[in-house]
């Protein structure tokens, strides 16, 4: 059989390219051979914390120049990582933990590098992301990553009100002085019904994987003072079919209804959605109704 080695290099490492790469979220060892053999290729490393990195890659006896490219220096720091691109240097790029790019820098070097004419390569690994949706189970079959809510209370709510009847499970990540606080949020948000699974401290000593409902989060959370430490992703299930299209459909009738009678509304919206008629006509007979009784008001 091939050394997983020899498999690693079976494959272009071209010079003058920007390498994405993936590092672990906790265990060390979560690391792939072609990663480990791409960081002992490269002529530098860009990453968002250059202390961080190089300690990483001490443990796995590599020793590499560092670029520092974070949240606030981005932009500046990918022209200094195209200057050596230009040179045919290969840079490999890392963030703290996981995957660059996703909640972390990278995306706007990657956008640089390729404006500037520069092969990137990814090279996949771990991301708190995927790991927390392995093990959420069947009732996750699409899902829209949100990430970090926003930090203010009115801006979180009004972010969580525009996800109300978004089918998709929704995925956020939160740090553990906020946890408490967003669960809660989320749970006034979207009802205490839907499932919610909390993925605490991934691949890490005191990994925690727990799943119930979003009313009974807050009470989880408060059952043990260490179930709120350490970093957290959550999936939260997403709205059930029916009330996101009942959503959808008194919308349309709102519309049609400022042009069109009752039962004109309600043909033309049963073409445009192929929902029952007479389902239709009921709920926009019912909307004029209400209208009707506040234009009186
Ligand atoms: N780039 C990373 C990735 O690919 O997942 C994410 C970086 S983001 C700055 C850090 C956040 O990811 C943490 O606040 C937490 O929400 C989540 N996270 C990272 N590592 C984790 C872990 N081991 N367990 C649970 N969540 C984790």
């Amino acid at each position: 059989m091939t050394p997983l080695s020899e498999l690693a290099l079976g494959q272009q490492f071209p010079a003058g390219a920007l390498y994405i790469v993936a590092t672990p979220i906790g265990n060390v060892a979560d690391i792939t051979v072609r990663a480990l053999h791409v960081l002992g290729l490269v002529d530098r490393v860009a990453a968002e914390d250059t202390r961080n990195t190089s300690q990483l890659l001490s443990r796995y006896g590599i020793s590499k120049p560092t670029i520092a490219v974070h949240e606030h220096n981005e932009r500046s720091a990918a022209e200094h990582v195209i200057a050596h691109l230009r040179h045919g240097e290969r840079i490999a790029c890392v963030s703290d933990a996981g995957t660059p790019g996703i909640s972390d820098p990278g995306a706007k070097l990657v956008d640089a590098v390729r404006e500037a004419g520069f092969p990137v390569i990814p090279l996949p690994g771990a991301s708190a992301l995927t790991t927390a949706l392995s093990v959420a189970g069947a009732w996750v079959h699409t899902f829209s990553f949100i990430g970090f809510l926003a930090t203010k209370p009115k801006q979180r709510d009004t972010q969580l009100q525009s996800l109300l009847t978004h089918t998709p499970a929704l995925v956020f990540y939160e740090a553990p002085h906020r946890i408490v606080e967003t669960v809660q949020a989320l749970g006034r948000a979207f009802g205490g019904e839907r499932r919610l699974l909390i993925a605490r401290e991934l691949t890490k000593l005191h990994e925690c994987i727990h799943c119930c409902t979003l009313a009974e989060g807050p009470t989880w959370l408060a059952g043990d003072a260490n179930r709120q430490r350490g970093e957290f992703v959550l999936v939260v299930e997403g709205a059930p079919q029916q009330e996101a299209a009942d959503d959808a459909h008194d919308a349309l009738l709102a519309t049609l209804l400022e042009e069109l009678s009752v039962s004109s509304a309600a043909r033309l919206a049963a073409t445009l959605t192929g929902a029952s008629r007479n389902a239709l006509y009921t709920r926009a007979l019912a909307m004029d109704k209400a209208r009707a009784e506040k234009a009186r008001e």
